[in-house]
């Protein structure tokens, strides 16, 4: 059995290799060549954490496993570790037996980063110059960084319900050469592309913020109650998702379809995209929603990656297990 450490992931996951996997396997998802299994998610009743499982099997990248990990919400003040804490356990789709264990945290949120930029890639506007930000806690960082990349922006735009977070996002877009305004969600209008990536249990972005033409990344909604769009957009909007089932019971797609705004039908698979089989964005004036739930098969696709680049440098610890 092999071990990537936490500490070892960081120089061995490049932005480009996450979005290769999760593109990769978004697609065999819609080819039906992988398949997300039911989500497990269950408060302990210890330390108020949030814990449980989120696997799958990818046939076509011969992926099986599973990510188990939650959400200890005193972990920083009382241990110093961060929050969100995950490992990915990878096993031999022939005989079942363990392949490897990952350090799953930075992992998830290049995955999360990637899901966001692939929706880019392939729905936004190909002239998208004003990228908008709705949100800049801890995956909002990872999310521009990536999503800079996948146009030729040249601005940012950003509100957070916390402005004192905005320079988290600020300092991201310095980075990468692009200038940054903090806006009222008002001024998100003149976005080409929005990414939102907040916990919020109350829309911030209204139907209205949001122009025509424009792509919208929603990340943040991957739990029942959580919403951070108006469920007006989705009517206005030709919704996309990873997994149509969990974008109508834990994604932002759950409280349209409750209200009878759009049925689940109106749902499509990003993959379905990528593999031509959808045709995806078919006009400049068209609003495209991408609800990101984040899937079991993401996190194994980037962890076989992982696995694979550790042997490569030689930094998989080898046990005899
Ligand atoms: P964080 O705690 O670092 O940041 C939280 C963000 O939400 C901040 O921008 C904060 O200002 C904002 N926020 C908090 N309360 C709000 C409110 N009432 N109204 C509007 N905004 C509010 O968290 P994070 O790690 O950046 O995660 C953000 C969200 O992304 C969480 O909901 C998390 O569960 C979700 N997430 C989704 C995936 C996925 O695959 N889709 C993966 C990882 C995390």
């Amino acid at each position: 059995m092999l071990i990537v450490p936490e500490r070892e992931v960081a120089d061995l996951l490049t932005r480009a290799a996450s979005f290769d996997a999760v593109e990769k396997v978004f697609a065999a998802m819609a080819a039906q060549d992988a398949y997300n299994f039911p989500v497990i998610r269950e408060a302990i009743g210890h330390e108020n954490a949030l814990y449980g499982f989120k696997g799958g099997f990818d046939k076509a990248g011969m992926a099986l496993g599973l990510k188990a990990g939650g959400y200890w919400p005193h972990n920083l003040e009382k241990h110093g570790h961060i929050n969100h804490q995950s490992t990915v356990f990878l096993f031999d789709p022939d005989t079942g037996m363990v392949k490897a264990m990952i350090g799953g945290n930075l992992l998830t949120a290049l995955r999360t980063a990637a899901a966001s930029s692939v929706s880019i890639q392939h729905l936004a506007r190909r002239d998208a110059k004003v990228m908008g930000m709705v949100g800049a806690g801890h995956q909002a960082t990872f999310q521009l960084r990536a999503a800079l990349e996948q146009r030729q922006f040249e601005k940012v735009i950003g509100w957070n319900y916390h402005p004192e977070m905005l320079p988290n996002i600020e300092m991201v877009a310095n980075e990468a050469g692009v200038p940054f305004e903090a806006v009222p969600l008002e001024g998100m209008v003149e976005a080409d592309v929005v990414i939102s990536i907040t916990s919020t249990f109350a829309p911030s972005v209204m139907a209205d913020h949001i122009s025509a033409g424009t792509h919208i990344a929603c990340m943040g909604t991957d739990t029942k109650g959580k919403q951070e769009v108006e469920a007006a957009l989705l009517a206005r909007a030709t919704v996309f998702t990873d997994e149509v089932a969990q974008s109508v019971s834990i994604g932002e797609a759950q409280h349209a379809v409750a209200d009878g705004i759009i049925a689940a039908g109106d749902v499509h698979q990003l993959g379905a995209v990528i593999n031509g089989t959808h045709a995806g964005r078919t006009s400049e004036d068209e609003i495209t929603l991408f609800d990101g739930t984040g899937v079991g098969l993401q996190d194994l696709a980037v962890a076989a990656s992982v696995v694979d680049l550790a042997i490569e440098k030689g930094v998989a610890i080898e046990v005899d297990f």
